[in-house]
């Protein structure tokens, strides 16, 4: 039976109790499929800090980097606030550990949830996307960047917008092949109007599009995207940008579906990648049963099919959350009138239920 290694790093806040719902599914879901998973918990952020003093101890990286998959909790709270250390340096710490240049953010409207979209029935019924942002280069890591004297006693603040062509040819790949499996149509989202760094982006995303034919490719400046997402995003199917532009345009989209606790993603690099959910670790409801683990489990469904290539367990999940919604379940942060409230662990039972009556 083909076995995978796979990380958990629940981290700090509702990190333990969404993944230990994630867990089960994933455990349910292996059986289903004929596939072992072998778990190995490591500390990372708030609680790892508390541990041995860092947020990305030397051996969880190390633990990670042999592993298939990372599945990511949340991190932080405000107990380390004042701390030297700040959990959240474990993210940024993983991200360059791992090489993970391509983050990856669906934002689904999912039917049931259409009332919790401040938009339009009309407007998001429908709306699937993913945004596939570059993570590693552009204006946040390019040199040189800092506050530096000039004279008469003024300071300048410098960051410097660069990318080079293989840094833009791998992550276009990464879209073209996600939109492959989807509607096959990528929006690369740029400002070549203005920016010389855009018009060598719209360059190489070009030629990259030519090994994809069976995709269609088209262009937007990034001013135009954010028009466009609010008043049609059901036009987009994979977004494809830059770090800084993917930054904003990603929280935008994911506005779109009004529901923080149902929103996965995906980081992807040369080695095993990283699938946590867009939330944080939520401190204020955090060990009180009230966690919503819907986006947990579904970055554990992007880990099945994005990071171990077992598409019929990821659809199986998505499967097993529709059905729950379906059945009305919902917990406090999606509640709407005439649905079942239940809380983090009641939610993970009845997906164990949908995932076993679905075979
Ligand atoms: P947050 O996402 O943790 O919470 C924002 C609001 O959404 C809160 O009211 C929270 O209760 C609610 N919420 C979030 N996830 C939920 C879920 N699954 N179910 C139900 N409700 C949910 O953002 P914040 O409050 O700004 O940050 C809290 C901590 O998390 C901070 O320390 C921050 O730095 C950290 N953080 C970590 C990550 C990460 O680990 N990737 C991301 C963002 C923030």
């Amino acid at each position: 039976m083909k076995t995978y290694q796979i990380t958990l790093l629940a981290g700090d806040g509702i990190g333990p109790e969404i993944m230990g719902v994630a867990r089960a599914v994933l455990a349910q879901v292996s059986r289903n499929c004929q596939f072992h998973l072998n778990f190995t918990a490591a500390p990372f952020g708030g609680q790892a800090i508390d541990l041995t003093g860092e947020p990305l101890p030397e051996a969880t990286l190390e633990q990670c980097r042999a592993s298939d998959a990372i599945l990511l909790g949340a991190v932080g709270g405000p107990v380390w606030d004042d701390h030297p250390r700040r959990p959240e340096q474990g993210l940024l710490g993983l991200r360059s550990g791992l090489g993970l240049y391509a983050n990856l953010r669906p934002a689904t409207v999912r039917p049931q949830l259409v009332a919790a979209s401040s938009l339009k029935p009309e407007v998001v019924t429908g709306v699937d996307l993913l945004v596939v942002r570059e993570l590693t280069g552009g204006l946040y890591f390019g040199q040189p960047q800092g506050i530096f004297p000039e004279k008469k006693g003024e300071r300048r603040g410098v960051n410097t917008m660069t990318y080079s062509e293989s840094e833009i040819e791998r992550i276009s790949r990464v879209a073209f092949k996600s939109a492959q499996s989807r509607r096959k149509l990528v929006t690369s989202v740029d400002k070549a109007n203005v920016l010389a760094v855009s018009r060598l982006w719209r360059e190489v995303v070009s030629r990259v599009a030519l090994d994809f034919p069976d995709v269609t490719l088209n262009h937007l400046y990034v001013d135009n995207c954010a028009m466009q997402l609010i008043r049609w995003p059901k036009q987009f199917d994979v977004i494809l940008t830059e770090n800084l532009f993917g930054d904003i345009l990603s929280d935008e989209a994911a506005m779109l579906t009004g529901s923080i606790g149902m929103l996965p993603s995906a980081s992807l690099g040369e080695g095993p990648g990283v699938f946590e959910p867009v939330h944080g670790s939520a401190p204020d409801i955090a060990g009180q049963d009230r966690a919503n683990p819907l986006a947990q489990v579904l970055s554990a469904a992007m880990l099945l099919g994005y990071g171990l290539q077992e598409t019929t367990a990821a659809a199986q999940i998505e499967q097993a959350v529709a059905r729950v919604l379906d059945q009305g379940y919902r917990t406090g942060d999606i509640m709407a009138e005439g649905m079942t409230q239940v809380g983090c662990q009641a939610m993970g039972e009845k997906l164990l239920l949908a995932l076993a009556e679905g075979i």
